[in-house]
């Protein structure tokens, strides 16, 4: 098992280093409880850094943290600061965890379907490579809750860009699956397949716990997805 519930909502990735947290939360923690999910993994809203998601592929650079607030339009986020909260907001994107041992730097993707197009997967790893001399096949990376293939129907003539990771159904519509191609982009820049960790949950399906924007037909609340390096 790749993660763990440590609490009511409160997920916990097991794959990184001792010196990582990160994880996820689910119904119990809407975004006016943001602060007690943080508290329940030992990290703390006054370290949080957060960014205006605008599905593009843009990367910050976090050296400060900003208390949550959202003043630079990017996608991804990495540091190799200390006690600094990475945040990404997802509810059926697919928000991916990344962090290197040997350097102690980690980052965090918000991947929408434009966002992926767009590259902001090679992205993040060259931005790692070039600040802190990451060799990509020491990447542990894990991915967390989104919608996946069982529950994403798309209409096909945005599929331009996904080749290989959709299969057609009906009326011109087709099941596309985002995670697949995650991996695949992750293994094309360099990851070893073996230290990718899937929580294989899909927001859609288990709607019941986790946010689905698809499912609520547009919710405004999201999973909060963290990443952080401890010490
Ligand atoms: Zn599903």
């Amino acid at each position: 098992m790749s993660c763990k519930t440590l609490a009511d909502g409160i997920h916990h990735f097991t794959c990184f280093p001792s010196f990582v947290r990160a994880g996820f939360s689910s119904r119990e923690f809407p975004r006016a409880r943001y602060e007690d999910f943080l508290t329940g993994l030992s990290l703390k809203m006054d370290d949080l850094v957060m960014v205006e998601q605008v599905h593009g592929r843009e990367i910050f650079i976090a050296e400060v943290p900003t208390r949550g607030r959202m003043e630079v339009e990017a996608d991804g986020l990495v540091t190799d600061r200390v006690g600094l909260v990475l945040g990404i907001r997802t509810a059926d994107c697919v928000p991916i965890f990344f962090s290197s041992e040997r350097t102690k730097s980690i980052g965090m993707v918000h991947g929408g379907r434009k966002g992926i197009r767009a590259a902001i997967i090679p992205q993040v790893i060259q931005t790692m490579r070039d600040l802190y001399r990451v060799d990509p096949s020491e990447l542990v990376v894990a991915i967390g809750p989104c919608i996946r293939q069982c529950c994403y129907e798309v209409g096909e003539e945005i599929l331009d860009g996904f080749s290989g990771f959709y299969r057609s159904a009906n009326r011109g519509k087709a099941h596309l699956d985002l995670v697949g191609k995650v991996g695949a982009e992750l293994v094309e820049s360099g990851v070893d397949s073996n230290r990718i960790y899937d929580c294989k949950i899909c927001t859609a399906c288990s709607n019941d716990s986790f946010y689905s924007y698809r499912k609520e037909q547009g919710t405004s609340e999201r999973i909060l997805n963290v990443i952080s390096l401890v010490g």
